[in-house]
């Protein structure tokens, strides 16, 4: 690409320059109303797009590959190349052509990249998802040690943590960023932990990770002199914090976002929760991928964006703070029990906007006029509920968050003098400041407008003077203003040349202009120029005021959401009923009719009950138990295992449960290994995946933690899952000690109840009715006396006689079991199983029934359709 300079014409040069500062991302060129990709970018692009890959000039003999998109419909095209993994440079026209002309008659325009997007560092809200955060994470490791910083631009949010790499899995499926920096020397080690976590990768050299710069180059975006106003940072959370800060810059051109100061997070802050985990309780996320059918989506009715994401947040991190977990608990009580309080509360913040994306686009100078109404209209109901509830005897958490809605009230004015109602979209076109503002706009609009009255007035003289009905002043984009009549009046008015002066003939049309026409449209065009200007003006000097507050304006839109989330909760228990958890420090778990809210909501819309159950997972001394679950499948055990799990988070994000009551000793971390599914993306079986995560569990639990695992072992041999399910419940019995749910189909494993202290037998119920089972879903205390697999598979609709035959193997293994365990022996008994091993067509071993024998004596090609349908009715009553 780069030899033979004569055939490169000077566009193309400055083309080839820009895009090797570029490489890995794709670079929309702008050419007017366009931006143009070329080379490879354009195959690559044409393709993820599906739009026309076409050719334009040559470069070293060959064609040039090319493609386009038009820059008003360019955001749903980054979208796409965003989602698909590319990254884009942005690259814009620094100055008009003919500015570009004066400088020469071959100058090519100045362009540059003024930003290169990334999945982490998108602002527009068109790209965003309103009800998620959209996170960029950086992971630094200096020497031993290891930190992950992490930032939302489009919020300002901005913490960091020190983490060893073991946890960076796991911290990654909390936060679910869509783009993970790290060095270069990390790149691969590090690629499959943050692949894992849905994220794109992105490799930056040494430098951007330098901890001996980082400090200034944070300090630098928060204009101070050293970060020490804000906490120590261990050197590799400063690497990571200079990591994120040079990207941004590097991305951003120049231009930051405006960050929070950077927030210190413990790890011991929150439950730990695995990815595996995470995934299997569908917290935020369905298994299917989607928000549908998640946790998250069925307790979720907040009414603002930013509301929306706090609440992600706090059910992705439960808290293992008690006073910040009853601070929540508390607010949401109040919010509960006063339903005026929050229905009116629920009311204003319905008609809040998201203040924070606004926000951030303000500062990155891509905001519009929108943007500004967007923090008036946050201010004006934040002033209506601060107002409202200044003298209410609030909880701590409801009175700080109203407390900080106040104090706005200049800003609040000046927004809403200087605004209209509902402005345009963008800042270019103006229209969007208020008549009565600004005098030098107003003076210079009513010159504009009147300008335009007059002339109508002018084209009613003319008409007058000239005798033509049909004149007209028109306005077109060449000629500016010019009076027009039909060619039938051309000698009328070539007779008044004095005054009317001749610009142009159309086929029908003759064209004049008048002095006085042509000095009136200079003073519109000027009068409509300066409007603009003025307008320009003053959008940047009300952005620069909202700047200028951004920081009590972020705590504002914080407070809230605070009120946002807590408000959401109460209303949620208040329609399904939940109850206050009690938190505390103990080792309870105790839970009297708990439900699986999104398994409930499920059997609601079919119209179906869902029957509530207790579980209480302590022995009479108060310490850690373990239940061991027993029962059919189908019966409902994972559903109880997950409902346990999900009551133990929510109660500790701060949230109401689905129980009438409930009792939590803090739960430091959750495990489940719950549902079987194969990795063979990375050649892992289905029983090596279980394998992997079982002794994850059992090597980090502690006796805080609460684990459930579902059917341990069925990926292999009975034997070995029966005795690797034994020694494992035996483990977290004895060495872990944490409260447990343990879900098995191994009956022999009943009998450890009677041997460990802290193992109690339950079962969900069923009943048998003419051979059928009925599903009770009732969890109570005891063993399963068998296991109804053929019943079960008889209702899945197995063929008959494949269930007959397990009914009859069954029953002979049983006995075999009962008269001394001989199963190979018992296997040999059996009638006709060697003969059934070897036949294949085991249907026709049997004596011929009734049916068979029926079947026997027809001859289809005897038989009309008719006939036909009848031998079928009749053949189904004999089955
Ligand atoms: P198992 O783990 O025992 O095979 P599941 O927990 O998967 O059974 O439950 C099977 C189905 O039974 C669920 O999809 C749900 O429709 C129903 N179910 C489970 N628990 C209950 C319950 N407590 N009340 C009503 N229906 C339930």
């Amino acid at each position: 690409m780069s030899s033979g300079k004569s055939t490169v014409t000077p566009m193309m040069a400055q083309y080839l320059e820009i895009k090797s500062g570029y490489e890995d991302a794709l670079l929309f060129y702008r050419m007017g109303d366009f931006y143009e990709l070329f080379f490879d970018d354009a195959k690559a692009a044409a393709e993820a797009l599906d739009i026309a890959l076409t050719k334009r000039g040559k470069h070293d003999g060959g064609d040039i590959p090319m493609c386009g998109v038009p820059v008003h419909a360019a955001e749903g095209y980054l979208l796409t190349l965003i989602r698909k993994g590319f990254r884009v440079a942005v690259c814009e026209q620094m100055e008009s052509p003919a500015e570009a002309k004066k400088r020469g008659a071959k100058s090519v325009v100045k362009r540059d990249v003024v930003r290169l997007v990334t999945p982490g560092t998108l602002t527009e809200e068109s790209l965003l998802e309103a009800r998620r955060h959209n996170f960029l994470a950086a992971y630094a490791l200096v020497r031993d040690a290891a930190a992950l910083a992490w930032v939302d631009i489009s919020t300002g949010a901005f913490h960091v943590m020190a983490l060893p790499q073991v946890r960076l899995g796991p911290e990654l499926a909390r936060l679910a960023p869509s783009e993970v920096l790290v060095s270069e020397a990390q790149e691969i080690e590090l690629a499959n932990v943050v692949a894992d976590a849905g994220a794109a990768l992105t490799a930056l050299g040494r430098g951007s990770f330098d901890s001996s710069l980082a400090a200034d180059r944070v300090a630098e975006v928060f204009g101070v002199a050293s970060l020490d106003a804000f906490g120590t940072f261990e050197r590799a959370e400063l690497s990571a914090m200079g990591a994120l800060v040079d990207y941004l810059k590097i991305t951003q051109k120049g231009k930051l976002p405006l960050l929070r100061p950077p927030q210190k997070e413990a790890s011991g802050g929150v439950m730990q929760i695995d990815a595996a985990t995470r995934r299997n309780l569908e917290l935020t996320a369905a298994l299917s991928g989607g928000r549908a059918g998640s946790l998250l989506a069925c307790i979720d009715r907040t009414v603002t964006a930013g509301g929306a994401r706090l609440l992600e947040r706090r059910l992705s991190s439960p808290s293992r703070d008690l006073a910040e977990i009853n601070a929540r608990l508390e607010a949401v009580g109040f919010s509960l029990d006063e339903t005026e309080f929050r229905s009116a509360l629920r009311e204003a913040l319905r008609k809040v906007p998201d203040i924070d994306r606004a926000l951030s686009r303000l500062s990155l100078d891509r905001g519009g006029p929108r943007d500004l109404t967007a923090v008036r209209n946050a201010l004006e109901q934040a002033a209506e509920i601060g107002a409202r509830h200044d003298d209410t005897a609030l909880p701590a958490r409801l009175h700080d968050a109203v407390a900080r809605l106040s104090g706005h009230d200049a800003l609040l004015d000046l927004l809403d003098q200087a605004l209209v109602a509902e402005p345009p979209l963008l800042a270019r076109d103006g229209g969007f400041i208020a008549p009565g503002y600004d005098e030098d706009l107003d003076e210079a609009r009513t010159l504009r407008d009147e300008g335009r009255g007059v002339i109508a007035r002018m084209q009613q003289d003319y008409v007058t003077e000239t005798g033509i009905n049909s004149l007209k002043i028109k306005h077109n984009n060449v000629l500016g203003y010019f009076i027009e009549c039909t060619a039938t009046h051309a000698d009328k008015m070539h007779a008044l040349s004095e005054r009317f002066i001749h610009r142009q003939t159309t086929a029908n049309q003759v064209r004049f202009t008048t002095v006085e026409l042509s000095e009136l449209e200079t003073r519109i065009l000027n009068a409509g120029n300066r409007a603009l200007e003025i307008e320009k003006r003053l959008f940047a000097a009300l952005r620069q005021a909202v700047l200028d507050a951004a920081g009590p304006l972020g705590d504002l839109a914080r407070a809230l959401s605070e009120l946002d989330v807590s408000s959401a909760l109460a209303e949620l228990a208040a329609q399904e009923d939940w109850t206050r958890p009690v938190v505390d420090n103990s080792r309870m778990f105790h839970v009297e009719t708990g439900r699986h809210p999104v398994v409930e909501a499920a059997l609601k819309r079919e119209g179906d009950p869902f029957v509530a159950n207790d579980c209480d997972l302590n022995d009479a001394d108060g310490a850690s138990a373990i239940w061991l679950l027993t029962g059919p499948n189908m019966a409902g055990k994972s559903t109880f295992l997950r409902q346990n799990a999900l009551i133990a988070v929510l109660a500790q994000m701060g949230a109401f449960v689905p129980a009438e009551k409930a009792h939590i000793g803090l739960v430091s971390q959750l495990f489940s290994r719950v549902g079987a599914s194969d990795d063979l993306a990375r050649g892992r079986s289905t029983f090596m995946v279980e394998m992997v995560e079982t002794a994850a569990i059992l090597n980090q639990a502690d006796d805080r933690a609460l684990v459930i695992l579902d059917e341990i072992g069925r990926g292999t041999a009975t034997y070995d899952g029966l005795s690797i399910a034994w020694a494992t419940l035996e483990h977290l019995h004895d060495v872990n000690r944490c409260r447990g749910l343990f879900a098995t189909h191994y009956h022999e494993m009943t009998s450890l109840a009677g041997r460990m202290a802290g193992v109690e037998n339950a079962t969900v119920a069923v009943k048998e009715w003419q051979n059928e089972v009925i599903f009770l879903h009732e969890v109570k205390k005891g063993a399963a006396d068998r296991s109804y697999g053929v019943q079960v598979a008889q209702l899945a609709g197995l063929p008959k006689v494949v269930v007959g035959r397990a009914r009859e193997i069954l029953d002979a293994l049983e006995q075999g079991e009962r008269e001394g365990g001989k199963q190979k022996a018992v296997i040999d008994d059996l009638p006709l199983f060697s003969a059934m091993a070897a036949a294949p067509a085991p249907v026709a071993a049997a004596e011929p029934s009734e049916a068979e024998a029926r079947l026997r004596e027809l001859h289809p090609d005897e038989l009309s359709p008719r006939e036909a349908l009848q031998v079928i009715y009749e053949l189904k009553g004999l089955v």
